[in-house]
């Protein structure tokens, strides 16, 4: 009975969650994180630098961008940077991640005939060319983001065994040329998160991380408001006030205030672990309720078992356990991976 029409070819298959549909072209997000991980390890002084037009480069190649010209660098994007591309855009990993995973998505001119690449500068460059063909961008951006945002959440699960919030969004004036949309998850715990700027330019209360879903409400707004928010995108004084705003804990609950960037640094991993804990404990006691209501019902089927007793002391406390050692094994995860 085991051998239940088993075709050879489904069993070659376990490793198609690493493998990329097409080999050359793609990177499993896995494969990469660990790869900049290592890079960064590796480099700890941060020797490992954008040129200032790299990302206007990667996206101006021509098909593909990927990592099989070894031999010539400038045609090929960095293999701990390149995730994959499709036909509109570009996905990679960012370079100077904020959060535990930080990705860009860029679009690709190639695939807007009517645009050159000096339209993609910045967000006001493109929005203010053309209004259709913008919307055209944002919505093709808006449609690889969401399969980005699901591969990031595959991701969460693996090494942390458990969901965040993903913020994905653009800066109106950003530090290098080619829009990229940003898919990022929603902790800013990193080692790269150096400064005051680098922290009010994605803590969402500040307001100069515009949000995908913002933008693509502007299409239907009225033209004054249109052109009102674009002349403020456009304003660099406009952005240079907000991001001397003091420091402030981003977690809705919370709001502390901090003075140097170390201290803001050091609290927002503890309430990354806290939260970890705090979510892995509730997916324990769903599973534990699951678990006891599944064996009630198998207990009603067969009314004569009496197992189910000294199974449930078993289970209950390795469950204990997992409460108790959250935090400490979120952390030792990351250090692994
Ligand atoms: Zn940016
Ligand atoms: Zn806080």
């Amino acid at each position: 009975m085991a051998t239940v029409s088993t075709s050879s070819s489904d069993t070659d298959h376990d490793l198609d969650v690493l493998q990329p549909a097409e080999p050359f072209s793609s990177n499993s997000l896995s494969l990469a994180l660990a790869m900049a991980e290592e890079a960064n390890k590796n480099n700890p002084t941060d020797s490992r630098k954008h040129a200032p037009d790299d990302l206007q480069r990667y996206a101006c190649m021509p098909d593909p961008p990927g990592r099989q010209e070894k031999d010539n660098e400038k045609h090929c994007i960095p293999n701990d940077v390149y995730l994959y591309h499709t036909p509109k855009t570009v996905v990679i990993l960012d370079l100077y991640p904020k959060s535990k995973i930080h990705l860009l998505i860029l679009p690709r001119p190639q695939a807007y005939p009517k645009l050159k690449k000096e339209d993609f500068l910045n967000l006001p460059t493109l929005l203010n060319k053309n209004k259709r063909i913008a919307k055209q961008v944002m919505e093709d951006l808006n449609e690889e983001a969401i399969k980005v945002k699901a591969q990031v959440e595959e991701e969460m699960m693996k090494r942390f065994k458990f969901k965040w919030g993903i913020w994905i969004g653009f800066h109106g004036n950003p530090s290098m040329p080619h829009i990229h949309l940003h898919v990022i998850s929603a902790d800013l715990v990193s080692p790269k998160m150096s400064n005051k700027k680098h922290y009010n330019t994605f803590s969402p209360k500040i307001g100069i991380f515009i949000k995908l879903k913002t933008v693509l409400e502007w299409f239907e707004a009225v033209p004054s408001f249109w052109h009102d928010r674009l002349r403020e995108l456009c304003d660099k004084n406009y952005y240079k006030d907000l991001q001397k705003e003091d420091l402030q804990c981003f977690y809705e609950d919370c709001r502390r205030q901090f003075r140097t960037m170390p201290a803001l640094r050091e609290h927002l991993q503890l309430e990354f672990t806290n939260m970890s804990r705090r979510e892995r404990e509730r997916i324990a006691r769903a599973k534990e309720f699951e678990r006891r209501r599944a064996a009630r019902e198998a207990k009603r089927k067969t009314p004569d078992s009496r197992d189910g007793s000294q199974e449930d002391g078993g289970e209950g406390s390795q469950t204990k356990k997992t409460k108790t050692n959250g935090g400490e094994e979120v952390e030792s995860q990351l250090t692994l991976v």
